[in-house]
């Protein structure tokens, strides 16, 4: 993919004179109010002979961006206050990203006025994070970026451990929980899975021999059929219950079940449920 990005990216491109780089991976620092700032990084910084500044982006998502959603970014947008700070000459910034997997460039631009709207909407999102006092942990596929890994409740044990000499490393306790876990761990889905098959066994056996229970040296099984019954968790199935007189919040449902077995219950009721046959197959001592 890596390769087909880039050549297609040379192809269309070639032989780069649309504009001059001014910067790649720019690192600066934006000034906001009250001494807080914002991290500059541009992919690629560039100018035409026109005098229109580009900020540039390259995505690899596998996914198109829509319109709106470029013209909601905030980061992109964000970097054009700090073009406009330090060129003042700029006769427009383009915000431009490049989703390489479509060989396809994406423009936005923003007013001055919505300039001005978003510094202001980013530093009181600023002192929104500053006046958290609560940090609940909530990892996903950005925690790979995060500079606090190592205060992280999701991660430090991580850190903690891997710091340890070889010979207490495998005396840490916690890695000794987390290593009899995963092995008990495996040890029930196996179990589960074997148990299933044997109980598919134990239908078949009791279907060939016509018997109900299977007696063993000191347990004994019982294998028979019961009636299942589904019936749609929504909220039109609840107002249908209310409109055939039934009290939701009161309805005893074991009742209600057996009603609906006895097909006693109102025909448009009956209509929604749907019943079938399972087995029920219980061990138990002799
Ligand atoms: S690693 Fe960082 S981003 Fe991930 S949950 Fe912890 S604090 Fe949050």
């Amino acid at each position: 993919m890596g390769k087909k990005f880039i050549s297609d990216y040379y192809e269309h491109y070639k032989p780069f004179n649309q504009f001059t780089v001014i910067g790649l991976e720019t690192q600066d620092l934006f000034e906001l109010s009250n001494g807080r700032s914002y991290h500059v990084r541009i992919d690629r910084f560039c100018s035409d002979k026109e005098g229109n500044y580009y900020i540039c982006d390259y995505k690899t998502n596998n996914q198109l961006k829509a319109q709106e959603e470029l013209d909601e970014d905030r980061q992109l947008a964000m970097y054009s206050l700090w073009v406009k700070q330090k060129h003042p000459d700029a006769k427009s910034v383009k915000l431009m990203w490049y989703f390489l997997a479509f060989d396809k460039e994406m423009i936005s631009e923003r007013s001055d006025e919505q300039l001005l709207k978003l510094q202001a909407e980013t530093e009181a999102l600023i002192d929104e994070v500053e006046k958290c006092v609560e940090f609940p942990v909530e990892v996903s596929n950005l925690c790979g970026w995060c500079r606090f890994q190592h205060l992280c409740p999701a991660f430090k044990h991580k850190f903690e451990v891997e710091e340890l000499p070889e010979e207490k490393f495998k005396d840490n306790d916690g890695i000794k929980l987390v290593e009899e876990f995963a092995v008990l761990d495996k040890q029930e889905k196996e179990a589960a899975a074997q148990k299933e098959i044997v109980r598919e066994k134990l239908i078949k056996f009791s279907q060939q021999k016509d018997v109900s229970v299977i007696w063993g040296t000191e347990h004994k099984v019982s294998v028979r059929t019961m009636d299942k019954i589904e019936y749609p968790k929504t909220e039109e199935f609840e107002k249908l219950l209310r409109i055939k007189g039934y009290d939701v919040f009161t309805i005893n449902y074991s009742k209600f079940l057996s009603k609906i077995l006895k097909r006693e219950v109102d025909t448009d009721v009956l209509a929604q449920i749907k019943t079938s046959q399972t087995w029920m197959v219980k061990v138990g001592k002799k």
